[in-house]
């Protein structure tokens, strides 16, 4: 581990329950809550009895995931040593068909993140939650949140309404801009489409596998639609993607760039020059192989040891014990992963440090 301890790029609060939230919302939604029954809203691309929802030994007793900041400082700060940890808290907001009740519960749920989980430890970092169901809404949420520095990102998931690049989306993507915030992509579905392009699986293992499916459509289309020429100063964090799958498809949508230029004439860089430039990827889940010469070949086709991020990707069941790395990954780029990168990153983690890096 560095000196200074890696900086987590992907861990997860876990909300208890809705009644949890109560506090955090206005009294009618309270009620209408209450009214309605609705006592849960968890994310359904991690259902809660998963086992790669979270790992065996980090469960609290009957079963759920663990829900506090301090559970997550006994089982991986601590132990790791970590210098700032980012929440990303996945819950099932981005689902909802009622604009209102989405809006009310992001805005609920991002001030729960920051009083019952931000002013619990200073390690702790988070993501905006949104709801891209009302572009404009989550954009004043945004703006909303920004005033607090210990926010450094937005979180909207892979798959939502529409491609990600879909100009009804550049509310949300301006906002993120404006405030120096990274724009966060996390694995997950609102499932108004099959997770695979070829229609509904049937299972949850091929619903995990082909997230990849979708972050490589999400991914070409922020370029296509001109996203990145858009917001030049917006960088575009893919968590729990895989890495494995970015080098193929970089170089597919390269090589078919240079073809149709004319096509999408906004994108003046070449694809693959824009993603190791503006794309980051956090590591765990690793995909790649399992031995140092296999991951040295990855790199290599990666093309830029400024792309990847740590992540624990806590409490979900990715790894045993507190190795959160590959092994084989050399010394220089292990604290590049782990400090460098992500402090380049999320220019608000340096902010709030009171650092500057070159
Ligand atoms: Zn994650």
């Amino acid at each position: 581990m560095p000196d200074a301890g890696p900086i987590d790029c992907d861990v997860h609060p876990f909300v208890p329950s809705l009644k949890a939230l109560h506090p955090y919302l206005d009294r009618f939604w309270r009620d209408t809550f209450i009214r309605r029954g609705l006592e849960e809203l968890n994310s359904t691309s991690y259902p809660t009895v998963n086992p790669l929802t979270a790992r065996a030994d980090w469960r609290e007793a009957g079963g759920k995931p663990p829900s506090t900041p301090a559970r997550l400082a006994a089982n991986v700060l601590d132990p790791m040593g970590t210098r700032l940890a980012i929440c990303n808290c996945l819950y099932g907001v981005q689902l909802l068909y009622n604009e209102d009740m989405a809006i009310a519960l992001t805005r609920a749920l991002n001030d729960w993140i920051a009083r019952e989980w931000l002013d619990a430890d200073p390690r702790l970092r988070a993501s905006i939650v949104v709801a891209p169901q009302n572009p404009h809404a989550a954009a004043e949420e945004i703006d909303r949140c920004a005033a607090d520095p210990r926010f450094v990102q937005v979180l909207m998931l892979v798959s939502g309404e529409a491609p990600l690049g879909k100009r009804q989306h550049w509310p949300i993507f301006e906002a993120a801009q404006r405030n120096n915030l990274a724009l966060g992509i996390h694995a997950g579905s609102a499932y108004r489409h099959p997770v695979t392009a070829v229609g509904w699986p049937t299972t949850f293992t091929e619903d995990y596998v082909n997230q990849a499916q979708a972050f490589q459509s999400g991914l070409t289309s922020l370029l296509a639609e001109g996203v990145f020429t858009k917001f030049p100063d917006l960088t575009v964090v893919l968590i729990e993607s895989g890495v494995t799958w970015l080098p193929a498809h970089a170089q597919r949508l390269t090589k078919t760039w240079k073809g149709v230029r004319p096509d999408i004439p906004w994108v003046v860089q070449a694809p693959d020059e824009i993603m190791r430039a503006r794309v980051r990827l956090t590591v765990q889940p690793f995909d790649g192989p399992p031995d140092a010469r296999g991951l040295e070949r990855i790199l290599d086709h990666l093309g830029s040891d400024e792309i990847l991020l740590f992540a624990t990707d806590y409490p979900h069941w990715q790894f045993d014990g507190l190795e959160a790395l590959p092994p084989g990954i050399p010394d220089g780029l292990r604290r590049k992963m782990m400090v460098d990168n992500p402090l380049r990153t999320y220019v608000r983690l340096k902010q709030t440090l009171g650092e500057t890096v070159a």
